[in-house]
C-alpha cells in the first residue's frame, strides 16, 4: 500500500484549531485512508460518509468503542458488581439509534435552541432591560436574577468582539459610550506617568477616551460643572468624577498599566464603596445604554457539513 499523503491528527494543534485544510487535502488526494494513529479507516467525502451511515448492516456502530485490553477474570468479577453498561447514542444502530436520536434532536433542534438562550443573550447584549424582564416573566424566572446572570453570560462573546474590533476603533473616538458594545464606561483610568485619561468597559474590556476631560454621559466639559469626590488619604487610588449638569458619576482609578479586559468588572466590584459615596450624594449612573445596539445572534453554519466539504 502506498504511503498515505495525509498526516491526519485532528486532536493536536494545528488541526485541532483548523481541521479544514487537511480535510480538503484528504478529499482530493486520499478520500478514504487508514489512520495508523487511530487504527481506523477515515472517510472524508460527504457522499461516502452518507452511504456508510445509511448501511448499518455492513458498517455497524455497535463496536465503535473497543476495550483497549482484554480484562482479566479478576477485573471482570469486579465489573460484574457495577450497574450494567448503558449503550451510547454513537454506538447504537437503527432502529434503536433512530429512537434515541429523535429524543436528543428535539431538545437541540434549531427551533428549540433559538426559542431559548439566543433571545436572552440578544436582549442582554443590547442592554434591553424591558425585553429581558418580559422574557424572564414568560419563563417564570426572576427578572433581576436572570438579568444579572445574562450580563455575565454575554461577557465571553463581548470580550471576543472587543479583541477583534479593537484595531478598528478610531483613535479620535469622541463619544462617551463604548465603541464596541455601546455601554457607558464602567470605570475611568488615569494611567501611567503621563496620566493619560481612559474610559474602560466592563462588558467587553473596551478602552477609549480623549485627552480633554469631560462628562461621558452629557459631554459637559466646563470645569466649573465637573467635580471630584475624594478622600484625604494620599494613598487612595480611586476617586469619583461627578457632573453637575447630568448628575452622573464615574469611578476613576489611578493605575500604572491598563487593567486587563477581564479584570475591569472585578475592579468595579472591588470599589463598590465609592458607588455608595456617589449615590449618597445624589449622583447616578445612567440606566439606558449610551448607544442602543440592534444585535441579532444567529447559529453558526453546520461544522459537520463544512468539514465534509458541503456548503452550510
Ligand atoms: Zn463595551
Ligand atoms: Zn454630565
Amino acid at each position: 500500500m502506498p504511503t498515505c499523503p495525509v498526516h491526519f491528527n485532528p486532536l493536536t494543534s494545528p488541526q485541532l484549531e483548523n481541521p479544514y485544510p487537511v480535510s480538503a487535502q484528504a478529499r482530493e488526494e486520499a478520500p478514504i485512508f487508514l489512520s495508523p494513529i487511530h487504527g481506523a479507516w477515515v472517510v472524508t467525502r460527504y457522499e461516502d460518509v452518507l452511504a456508510i451511515l445509511r448501511d448499518p448492516s455492513r458498517f455497524s456502530s455497535a463496536h465503535v468503542f473497543r476495550r483497549p485490553v482484554n480484562p482479566t477474570p479478576e477485573v471482570l468479577a469486579e465489573l460484574a458488581h457495577l450497574p450494567p453498561e448503558i449503550p451510547l447514542l454513537v454506538s447504537e444502530d437503527p432502529p434503536t439509534h433512530r429512537r434515541t436520536r429523535g429524543l436528543v434532536s428535539t431538545a437541540f433542534s434549531p427551533t428549540h435552541v433559538a426559542a431559548h438562550p439566543l433571545p436572552f443573550l440578544e436582549a442582554a447584549i443590547c442592554l434591553d432591560e424591558t425585553r429581558l424582564a418580559d422574557l424572564a416573566q414568560a419563563d417564570g424566572a426572576d427578572p433581576g436574577a436572570l438579568g444579572a446572570l445574562m450580563q455575565l453570560a454575554t461577557m465571553p462573546l463581548l470580550h471576543a468582539c472587543g479583541r477583534s474590533l479593537a484595531p478598528q476603533v478610531p483613535l479620535d473616538w469622541a463619544s462617551g459610550y463604548c465603541p464596541v458594545c455601546g455601554a457607558w464606561p464602567t470605570l475611568a483610568e488615569v494611567r501611567g506617568l503621563e496620566r493619560t485619561h481612559r474610559w474602560r468597559c466592563g462588558r467587553c474590556g473596551g478602552d477609549w477616551g480623549l485627552a480633554l476631560l469631560r462628562c461621558p454621559y452629557c459631554g459637559e466639559a466646563d470645569h466649573q460643572r465637573l467635580g471630584s469626590l475624594t478622600t484625604e488619604d494620599d494613598e487612595a487610588t480611586c476617586t469619583v468624577d461627578t457632573c453637575l449638569t447630568c448628575k452622573g458619576y464615574v469611578k476613576t482609578r489611578t493605575v500604572l498599566q491598563p487593567t486587563p479586559p477581564y479584570a475591569v468588572v472585578l475592579e468595579d466590584l472591588a470599589t463598590v464603596e465609592w458607588d455608595l459615596v456617589a449615590l449618597a450624594r445624589g449622583y447616578r449612573r445612567p440606566t439606558p445604554p449610551g448607544y442602543l445596539l440592534g444585535v441579532r445572534l444567529v447559529e453558526p453554519p453546520s461544522r459537520i457539513r463544512t468539514f465534509f466539504g458541503r456548503r452550510p
